[in-house]
């Protein structure tokens, strides 16, 4: 094959006028299109369902963005049953094929990139950079694991032994589960989807209950790439029912989940108990929450320290599971860079998402509640210096907020609260402050701005988390140039993006011939 070799995408700005003209134009086709009905589609053939699912604008939750038909436990069978039947024929597909029908895919992506953009503007309240990244970061995903896959095809070497032919070579799992995130609703279900799908693998996707339009759009498009029937079926659904029954089901042979730590839990236990009928382990991939912490030392450029915090805490509105929900500041430089950090803020915008402000809605009502109940314990717990409280309109947006004097302890600085709410804690010094940033049960991203050569080595050594970032924000990690995945609680480090991350989705078969 002549492919050229895997590159990350870049991130649009909309700084020129072409681009920007082409997103307002997105914006309003894809609103025209709004509250279309996309049904469930197992073994290729689209299945409508009585009951329905309605993903609305959290910008203006009266607005409909599109209705899914609503899967339980009968559509659930069936498609388990599909993903098998399909399994037989996928397999044995050469790599190059599987890896030609994913290029394809990302090819179509990348044609329909704007529309996509416009979709997650108003189904999920990114602004224009958030929703860019993350139809790039989907694009990414798919070429990248579409390459990679191409490594395994050959098998892995073995030590020649006499009088014997020996091999040792891979095959996919079979029939997985993807339950997938709101926050990265296209770019998490796609990588989630399409890397066992390039090793030969079958899914079940069921998209988180609110972005379940942007899923069926990424459906569209590894239809028309190709993709043969049955072999990814789209099954939206309620997590707690279908998710549920799809995950303790004997004929799921993995489960691929990115979300919550209370489900994660949930998953991982129902998972580890053997269904009647059921003849393997189930592997879990687990990506689960972060409580992030950002050290700022006393030799910090306090400038791009402050840039850098008000962006991985606020981006997106802090829904992000790298997000930096702790930031950590040396005493020394803690009145000048909160200085720097206050006025940033303040200046923050906060809107409708297709007005293309600094920060949008949060996601959902649920959301909302969460993140104002974390507000209300932060202000016993510590002091208020800024936001903490619900904007005017009616879209579900929050003032960026930050509260000072929190102790390392406190809930605030202890529980994921997936929005944009950063807790401050001041320490005397650089060891106190990396004694702070590990006093957690998480462990996802974290990062360091100092320009203390020895303390930057120590940190690499010693701050326990997957994605470490020196001097630079903490979100934002690229597919095969940072491989994302979290430590302890966070999950079990599958390293999406990375270059081992196929083989969770393989096993290898070793075969002996006595001459
Ligand atoms: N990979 C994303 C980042 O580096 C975060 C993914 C998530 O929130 O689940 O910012």
């Amino acid at each position: 094959m002549s492919l050229d070799p895997y590159r990350p995408e870049p991130i649009e700005t909309f700084f020129d006028l072409e681009s920007y003209e082409a997103l307002k134009n997105a914006l309003a086709e894809v609103r025209g299109q709004f509250g279309r009905h996309y049904p469930l589609i197992i073994g290729g053939e689209k299945v409508e369902t009585r009951d329905k699912i309605a993903s609305t604008n959290p910008s203006d939750p009266a607005q409909v963005v599109g209705y899914t038909s609503k899967a339980g436990a009968p559509e659930a069978d069936a498609a388990l049953d599909a993903a098998w039947r399909a399994f037989q024929g996928w397999k044995d597909w050469s790599q190059e094929a599987r890896t030609r029908v994913l290029l394809k895919a990302a090819q179509i992506m990348k044609r329909r990139q704007r529309e996509l953009e416009a979709w997650l503007v108003y189904e999920i309240g990114k602004n224009w950079g958030e929703a860019a990244a993350d139809v790039a970061e989907a694009i990414d995903f798919t070429r990248y694991y579409a390459l990679s896959a191409l490594k395994y095809k050959d098998g892995a070497p073995v030590v020649p032994f006499p009088g014997e032919d020996n091999a040792a070579f891979y095959i996919p799992l079979g029939v997985g589960v993807v339950i997938a995130p709101w926050n990265f609703p296209l770019a998490i279900l796609t990588g989630m989807t399409v890397a066992p799908l390039a090793v030969g693998n079958c899914v079940v996707a069921k998209p988180a209950e609110d972005t379940v339009v942007i899923a069926a759009k990424l459906f569209e498009i590894l239809e028309e790439a190709g993709l043969p029937a049955g072999v990814a079926n789209f099954l939206p659904g309620d997590g707690a029912e279908v998710g549920a029954y799809l995950v303790q089901h004997p004929r799921t042979r993995f489960i691929n989940f990115t979300g919550s730590l209370e489900v994660g839990l949930r998953i991982h236990e129902a998972a580890s108990k053997l269904s009647p009928g059921q003849i393997w382990l189930k592997r879990t991939f687990l990506e689960l929450g972060g409580k992030d912490g950002l050290i700022v030392d006393e030799t910090a450029d306090l400038e791009a320290a402050s840039l850098a915090t008000v962006q991985s805490a606020f981006g997106f509105q802090g829904q992000k599971c790298s997000a930096a929900s702790r930031l950590i500041v040396v005493d020394r430089v803690y009145e000048p860079l909160m200085e720097r950090i206050l006025n940033r803020t303040e200046g923050l915008v906060v809107g409708p998402a297709d007005e293309n402000p600094d920060l949008g809605p949060v996601a959902s009502a649920q959301q909302e509640n969460t993140v104002l109940s974390y507000i209300e314990i932060g202000q016993s717990e510590g002091k208020l210096a800024l936001g903490g409280r619900r904007l005017e309109g009616s879209g579900y947006f929050i003032a960026p907020t930050l509260f000072e004097g929190i102790s390392p302890q406190a809930r605030i600085a202890q529980e994921e609260i997936f929005g944009p709410v950063l807790s401050v804690i001041r320490v005397p010094d650089f060891d106190a402050a990396l004694e702070v940033a590990n006093s957690t049960r998480f462990g996802l991203t974290g990062g360091v701005f100092s320009r203390n050569r020895e303390r930057l080595e120590r940190a690499r050594r010693e701050f326990h988390v997957g994605n470490l970032y020196f001097n630079r924000k903490i979100t934002g990690a690229l597919v095969g140039v940072q491989p994302f995945g979290g430590f302890n609680l966070s999950g079990t480090d599958t390293k999406a993006g990375g270059p081992d991350y196929l083989l969770n989705f393989l096993q290898m078969k070793s075969v002996t011939e006595r001459f």
